[in-house]
């Protein structure tokens, strides 16, 4: 049986760790079968989930209101609109409701007003398990099986052959770490196997993300330093793995953001500005502030 990193016996308590960690076990779902909270309408479509089989899709929150309790909202009025292929950062301080633009694209949640589409359609009308294969998640902080490190990557798509395995391991850059390990890709990893650093996890996440070859990819930027090596790696095999695809980016260092398509500022739940790099530091406003402030932090450092 699957071993967590967390006890199994709360599965109330696991799923809610789930959505708020963003860790993408739709699988293990099947596995114990646990039914999600959120059913497929009547009728519901198929989303073609993985590229190749449909071009990259286009993504678009059109004035999404929500609130974990309907007392509270998080998300006042969001709109915005990814087009096929386009890469998306949302930046913002603590708390300004990036993760939960993310949750709400996975349906964890259904928004209370407003829509999110992709390709044009309600997700609402979409099968839930054909929207969440659709995405592909790189999160903050990967959770590995007490498992070797070849069923961790294959995780990702679990029918994924030998070479697939390897062929993923490779363009995430840890391959030859793991041909240096004691069993090579039969060595157990995890709590009770060999520990693995933040950067090591981040690429099991991104091998996992190739297997998967979804049209949507979210990256949830790990916000604890990675020596700068690591980083130049793990920054060079996430550009490739969003090339054709669409890319949502919570982005905590604003570096990894100049090039893309549209950066938005998010402040209490409200998107105050929005725009290439180059246009915000035009404007002289928040996103230009906080550009400034990294840059002294990065010269003190
Ligand atoms: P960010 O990713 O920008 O740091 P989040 O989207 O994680 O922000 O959180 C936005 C707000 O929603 C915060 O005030 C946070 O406390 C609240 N929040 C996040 N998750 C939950 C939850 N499961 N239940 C209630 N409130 C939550």
């Amino acid at each position: 049986l699957l071993q967590l990193y967390m006890p199994l016996n709360f599965l109330g308590s696991v799923y809610s760790s789930i959505r708020q960690s963003f860790v993408d076990l739709e699988q293990l779902f099947s596995l114990l079968g646990e039914h999600a909270e959120i059913e497929d309408q009547a009728g519901a479509k198929t989303l073609l989930a993985h590229l190749g089989e449909a071009p990259a899709a286009a993504i678009e929150f059109k004035s999404v209101w929500f609130g974990y309790q309907p007392e509270r909202m998080i998300l006042k009025g969001i709109s915005f609109s990814v087009p096929p292929g386009a890469r998306v950062a949302i930046v913002g301080p603590t708390g300004a409701g990036k993760s939960t633009i993310s949750r709400l694209l996975f349906r964890f949640y259904d928004v209370n007003q407003g829509v999110i589409t992709i390709d044009g359609e309600d997700i609402r009308h979409y099968k839930q398990a054909s929207l969440r294969e659709t995405i592909g998640v790189v999160p903050q902080d990967t959770v590995l099986f007490n498992e070797t490190i070849q069923y961790n990557i294959r995780y990702g798509r679990l029918t994924a052959s030998q070479e697939e395995v390897e062929g993923a391991a490779k363009f995430a850059h840890i391959h030859n770490f793991i041909m240096r390990m004691p069993d090579q890709y039969n060595t157990m990893v995890g709590e009770r196997g060999l520990k693995l650093s933040g950067g090591e996890k981040q690429r099991v996440a991104i091998a996992r993300a190739i297997l998967k070859n979804p049209r949507i990819l979210i990256l949830d930027e790990a916000t604890s330093a990675l020596d700068t090596r690591t980083e130049k790696d793990i920054q060079q095999a996430l550009d490739e793995i969003a090339e054709h695809r669409t890319t949502i980016i919570i982005a905590h260092r604003l570096s990894t953001i100049v090039n893309a398509n549209l950066i938005l500022t998010l402040q209490d739940g409200q998107i105050i500005e929005q725009g290439t790099h180059t246009e915000l530091l035009h404007k002289n406003g928040v996103y230009a502030a906080m550009w400034a402030a990294q840059i002294k932090e990065q010269d003190h450092s």
